[in-house]
Formats: structure tokens, sequence, C-alpha cells
């Protein structure tokens, strides 16, 4: 058992990012520096000594707009890379000092090495967001590709190099010796010691490296807080139709793909239905299409509604998602330039407002309209695209009580944790943070805010924390980076 001040669960972005705050790297304004928002820039020279992390950050946040509907994301995402909306390269008015003393101890718990779910997507071969809306404060992502490959020819990074740059980021800023990698929580539970303040254990296995293949140890920490980054990439959603556990309906990209590499799809095959309408579903349609293999494409929306991610991507920085945003419009069922021999898109059909109704053992498929017209096709394989549920099997009925809309299950974009807005500590769970996707927080770019809003709640806490440093180690614990 090991007792300890704040154990984090997830080492992805959210994870890695925190740790920072939390090893003493401290954000300061520049006395030379000037934001472009004037009102931010005078708020900013008020207090100048003070670290951003003991500065009143809803004073500051007050009248700031921005992508995000949380105002500390909007806060750190203006003050790291301002007017970054609108393509300027305005310099960040922080600089940061590294001050050990303000060193909170803690441990980032993670099943696999960290960077989260970029290690997961590495076989992706796009990326959304401009490069530098993925970097870690204090390690310019373009600065580390520069020296990776010898010319970078746009602003965008491959998932593969993201996963890469976040690895990079931990051992570069000496945080490894507070992850614990190859570790998976099992149980999170409040537990009331002899007369001490009631805190979490959190329980698990851990993967020894360099023992036997696949020897896991369990172990037990008491921690005074805990924070949940575990991200919401776990599950993959499901259309809960007839037929949807048949070989050939799959769930995931890497499927696709592994497919893909067995040589199971040219432009012989049957077509590949993708369904969906989101970031990896397109990614699927352009794999299968890259092989030449037809595809059809069903989703529930319409080709025009604003909700579908196409309509809100800048069309000059995404063009391979537009090329696809355009097939979906252009070559829908039942429109006669759909069948023309002379289309830009053979091979590929789109069946917008359309669901599955169920999956057949022989490959057939059965698509309905908004309007009720069932349509069924012959297919080789189904690819269900539809987003992913968080896994927080390890809380007690699977976290259903701390969502927004209590008692029903959390997603990143139905039911986020409930937080409070300016420190992220959890509404419904005293001594626990959440961050990152688990708050609604998908983007990179935005989750950094809410490491501040923790490690600044913290802060302002620290007298607390001063006695909640690591008091007591009786067990044979590893940590690796
Ligand atoms: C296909 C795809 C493309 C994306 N593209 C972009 C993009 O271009 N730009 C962008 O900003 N964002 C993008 N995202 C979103 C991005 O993945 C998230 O913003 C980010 O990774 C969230 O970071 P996180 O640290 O909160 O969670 P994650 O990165 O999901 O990391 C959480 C970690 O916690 C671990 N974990 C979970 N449960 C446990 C447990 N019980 N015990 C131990 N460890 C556990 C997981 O294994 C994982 O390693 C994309 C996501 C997907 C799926």
């Amino acid at each position: 058992m090991v007792v300890m001040g704040i154990c984090f669960l997830g080492n992805g972005p959210s994870g890695i990012c925190l740790s920072y705050l939390l090893s003493g790297h401290t954000p300061y304004v520049s006395q030379d520096a000037a934001h472009p928002n004037p009102l931010l820039q005078h708020k900013l020279r008020e207090q100048p000594d003070l670290s951003l992390l003991e500065q009143d950050l809803e004073y500051l946040c007050e009248g700031l707009e921005g992508r995000s509907s949380n105002p500390v994301a909007v806060l750190f995402d203006s003050l790291l890379l301002p007017d970054s909306d609108f393509g300027l390269e305005h310099s960040s008015p922080l600089i940061w000092r590294y001050e050990p003393e303000r060193a909170i101890p803690h441990l980032v718990l993670g099943r696999g090495p960290p960077g989260g779910a970029w290690h997961a997507m590495e076989g992706s071969m796009l990326t959304l967001s401009l490069a530098n809306w993925m970097e870690l404060p204090g390690l310019k992502l373009k600065d580390w590709l520069r020296e990776k490959r010898r010319n970078v020819r746009n602003d965008r990074a491959t998932p593969a190099e993201i996963a890469l740059y976040y690895q990079h980021y931990v051992s570069q800023k000496s945080l490894e010796q507070n992850f614990a990698c190859g570790t998976t929580v099992t149980e999170v539970t409040r537990v009331h010691g002899d007369g001490d303040e009631p805190c979490w254990r959190v329980t698990g296995v851990q993967r020894r490296e360099g023992e036997e293949l696949g020897e896991e140890v369990p172990f037990s920490i008491l921690a005074r807080n805990v924070v949940l980054a575990t991200g919401t990439h776990d599950i993959p959603a499901r259309l809960r139709v007839d037929g949807e556990s048949l070989p050939f309906v799959c769930h995931s990209f890497w499927e696709l793909e592994a497919a893909i590499s067995r040589g199971e799809l040219d432009e012989l095959s049957e077509p590949v239905l993708v369904v969906g309408a989101g970031l990896t579903a397109a990614d699927a349609v352009l794999a299968t299409r890259h092989l030449s293999a037809p595809v059809y494409h069903a989703f529930r929306r319409s080709v025009t509604d604003p909700g579908l991610i196409f309509n809100q991507l800048p069309k000059l920085l995404y063009p391979e998602y537009h090329k696809v945003h355009q097939m979906m419009t252009q070559q829908q069922y039942g429109s006669p330039t759909s069948s023309s021999s002379s289309s830009s898109y053979p091979n590929y059909l789109s069946f917008p407002k359309h669901r599955v109704v169920k999956f057949l053992p022989n490959k057939k498929c059965i698509l309905e309209s908004d309007l009720g017209q069932k349509t069924a096709i012959q297919v080789s394989k189904a690819l269900v695209l539809i987003g992913s549920h968080p896994n927080l099997s390890f809380l007690p009925d699977h976290g259903r009580s701390l969502g927004v809309y209590r008692n029903e299950p959390i997603s990143c974009r139905r039911n986020p944790i409930d937080v409070d807005p300016f420190t992220n500590r959890v509404t419904e769970a005293p001594g626990m943070y959440a961050m990152g996707p688990l708050v609604g927080e998908n983007f990179v770019r935005f989750l950094k805010g809410g490491a501040l809003a923790i490690v600044s709640d913290l802060h302002k806490r620290q007298k607390l924390l001063m006695d909640d440093t690591w008091v007591r180690a009786d067990t044979d614990w590893s940590i690796k980076g």
C-alpha cells in the first residue's frame, strides 16, 4: 500500500500536461509581452509578480470567448496560442519558470506508454488540428518535428508523430519518475482511515517489465486526491441492431487496416459499408477508396446539417475531409448524378439520413431512410464508426452518479462529468477532479485548461497539501516511464 497526495488515472495528453504543471513548471506573464486582447492584457498587468497559478482565474476569464465552452480552457489557449483561430502566430506572453519548491508529489497511472489515445491511432493517416494545437507547454511541436524530419511540408503531423512527441515530452521534461506505465486501474473507492480524513483507494494491476510474459502484479494506493483523465476512446459505440456481432461487422479502424494488410480488399471486392459521419468514418472512406475498393457510406444526418463535423472545418486546412464531404453531397443514393458514368467519384455512394436496421449472415445489410424506405445492400465488410464511450468500470456504477445528467452513462458530448468550471473539482465527489474528454473537452488544444484549473486549485489549497506528500511506502512499487 502506498499513501500519497495526488494520483491520476490516464497518461494521455491530459495526464502529461497536468504532471508538467505539478512538477514545478510555473507560468508567469512576461512584463514585456503584449496580449492582442486589450482587456486581458490590462488584467494581466495588475499582478505581474504572481504566477498564473495564483491568479484569480475566474476574473481573468470574464469576457473571453472562444471555441470551447470551458472558460479556463479558452483563457489558457489564448495565452498559449494567442489569436490562433485566425491562423496568426502571435507569440505567447507566458514565460515558464522551473520552481521545484512548488512541485507537488504525484503519480500518473496508465495502461500503455505516455501519449494515451494517440498510440491507439498510430495507423490512422490523417490529423485534424493544426499541429501546434496538439503541443504541450514548453516544447514546440514544430521545432521537434523539424528536428525529426528534415522539412515540414505543412502544419500537420501524423498521429504516430504526435504519440512520439508526447513520449519524448515526458522524458525531455524529466517527468518519468511520476509515471507508472503498464498499470490498469480496476477500482477506485472512497475510504475512511482510522481517524484520518477520507481518501481514495486506487487498486489495479501492473505489468512488470522483464518478468515472465504477461505477469501482472496487484497494487493499491491511498490518495487524498484523484484525477480522472482516462479519456473516452475505450469502448466503441454500437448500433444495437440485429446481426451486429457477425464477423463481417467491425467497430474499429484497425480491423479495416488488418483487412487491407491481409489483401482482402481491392477494386473487385463487394463494397465496404462505412457507417458514421465523423472523422474516423471519413478516414475509413479515404483508406478504402485508396485501394479503389467500392464504398457505401450510411449516416443519419443530412449532408447540410450544421452539426456535421465537415460543415465546421475550414476547407483550406482540411482538403481531404472536404473531399469526403463533396463525395457525400454529390454521390447520394437515388440522385441522378450519382449513377452517371462521368461521376467524379465512381465506386462511392452515400446514404444520408439512413440508419442500419440489421445485418444478415449472407453479408447483406438493410438500411432504412428517414422516410421509412428500406434498401438491401450486399457488402464485403461493414465498419461501424460512430464514436466511443469511456470505460469507467473502476468506479461504482461506472461513474453514472458523477454526470451532468445523474444516473446516465458518461459521454464526452451528451453527458460529461459535472465539474466546477474554475477548479475541475467533481461536484459529486470530494477530492476527485476530472479533465479532458471526460468533461467534454475533446481536443488537446483545450484540455490543457483543465490542467491549469486543477493545479491552480491545488496550489490555493497547498497548505493542506504540505502534509500530503508520500508518507508511507511499504510495497515494492515500480515506476516506469
Ligand atoms: C481518431 C481520432 C482522431 C483524433 N484527432 C484529434 C486531433 O486531430 N486533434 C485533437 O486535439 N484531438 C484529436 N482527437 C482527440 C484526442 O484523442 C483527445 O483530445 C486526447 O487524446 C485526450 O487526451 P486524454 O489524455 O484526456 O485521454 P486519452 O488520450 O484517451 O488517454 C487516456 C489514457 O488513459 C488510459 N486509461 C483508460 N482507462 C484506464 C484504466 N482503467 N487504468 C489505467 N489507464 C487507463 C488509456 O489507456 C489512455 O492511455 C482524436 C481522437 C480520435 C479517436
